[in-house]
């Protein structure tokens, strides 16, 4: 088979975690007979430093002509804070989502089974294991809502931020969840804050409705902060987690920070119709860039993550994960993830690796 994949190389360490990732897609175009083709995709501070914008024309059409896109990471100092809205990185992170309809973010918080002494959890919690599907709505909610400024006579400037959210909206990220989680552990936890917000009364109205057209799947209610603490407490105690952007945004990092190491977390970004988007949860490290330094790791995985569900390739996809595993298993780590009786190896090694394992 023939895949079109365009490549998002990106800022800081992101073309040098994408050129692992190209290796391993090729590796494994080799041993299974499949064919890749490549399109290379300027977007993020590289786009502004050429073009003056971080989201040429053009860039979704690009994008939209592949069945797959993979990005490293945006962003760095030289395009701030301080710089007009379209020189940002940012921006066009969230352009490509919204032009692509990604409204579905999911991240697979696994604790690797070399890696339980990286997590910062207690070993016993830990050693319970960790494997959670985050299902976090993306181009919706108070990220996209109506923002605005205005001075008051009596208490400065004030702003507001619109979080709004309709059924459909709700309808489609649930459906998600309650069709991944039939093909895992049956079991959704819908995250909200009801008790206080009328977006988290619809959610919750809207997730109990859609559930009675899953009755193989468990659905529980949980509240955002008790999520935040019950993640600490217990992460092992959830499959599936569906929740609203901005829950989403922080309760996915944290989910992350449990297992141990933000650089072995991958991620893919669905929508409907077009391609789907796969990234690792991590920036794009400017403190290490261009160093070799860094864990391509996660990259890499969003790789077996585009098998799964963008190509339905789940033995490559299996392939990689196993790959993974067994180089960590044998003491191979970047510094991130190092443990004192550790092997220390740059990223383009760490590639190798990884790419050895899979010829074996
Ligand atoms: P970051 O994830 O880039 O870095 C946080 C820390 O983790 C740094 O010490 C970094 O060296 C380390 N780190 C991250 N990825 C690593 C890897 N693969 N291997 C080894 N170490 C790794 O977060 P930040 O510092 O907050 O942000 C840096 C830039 O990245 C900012 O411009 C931010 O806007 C951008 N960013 C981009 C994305 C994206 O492209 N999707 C996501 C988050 C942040």
């Amino acid at each position: 088979m023939e895949y079109k994949i365009a490549l998002i190389r990106g800022d800081g360490i992101g073309p040098e975690i994408v050129e692992e990732a190209v290796h391993v897609i090729n590796t494994i175009g080799r041993r299974y007979g499949h064919q890749f083709i490549y399109t290379d995709v300027d977007l993020g501070g590289c786009a502004t430093d050429k073009y003056g914008v971080s989201y040429p024309e053009g860039t979704a059409e690009k994008c939209k002509a592949c069945d797959a896109v993979l990005l490293g990471a945006v962003g760095g100092p030289k395009w701030g804070p301080d710089k007009p809205a379209e020189q940002r990185p940012e921006t066009a992170l969230l352009a490509i989502r919204k032009d692509l309809g990604l409204y579905a973010n999911l991240r697979h918080a696994t604790l690797r089974p070399a890696l339980v002494d990286a997590s910062p959890l207690k070993k016993e919690t830990a050693e319970k294991g960790i494997d959670i599907m985050m299902v976090r709505e993306l181009i919706g909610g108070i990220y996209f809502g109506k923002r605005g400024r205005y001075e008051t006579e009596d208490r400065g400037v004030e702003c507001t931020d619109l979080m709004a959210y309709s059924e459909m909206e709700i309808e489609r990220i649930g459906r998600r969840a309650f069709e991944l989680a039939q093909k895992r552990h049956k079991r959704v936890a819908s995250v909200d804050k009801a008790n206080v917000l009328e977006t988290s009364r619809l959610w919750r109205a809207t997730m109990h409705r859609i559930a009675a057209d899953y009755p193989d799947v468990e659905l529980e209610d949980v509240l955002v902060d008790n999520c935040a603490m019950q993640l600490v407490r217990d992460p092992s105690q959830f499959d599936v987690i569906v929740t609203e952007n901005m829950f989403g945004d922080i309760l996915s990092d944290e989910a992350s920070m449990v297992t141990g190491s933000l650089g072995l977390l991958p991620s893919a970004s669905i929508g409907s119709h077009a391609p789907a988007l796969y990234e690792p949860i991590h920036g794009s490290a400017p403190d290490i860039a261009g160093q070799d330094k860094a864990n391509p790791i996660a990259t890499i995985l969003s790789v077996a993550m585009m098998f799964k569900y963008s190509f339905d390739l789940p033995q490559e996809s299996e392939a990689i994960e196993q790959a993974v595993d067994a180089v960590l298993a044998a003491g191979w780590h970047t510094a991130d993830t190092m443990g004192s009786d550790d092997k220390l190896v740059g990223c383009q090694e760490m590639g190798r690796l990884i790419c050895e394992e899979l010829e074996r």
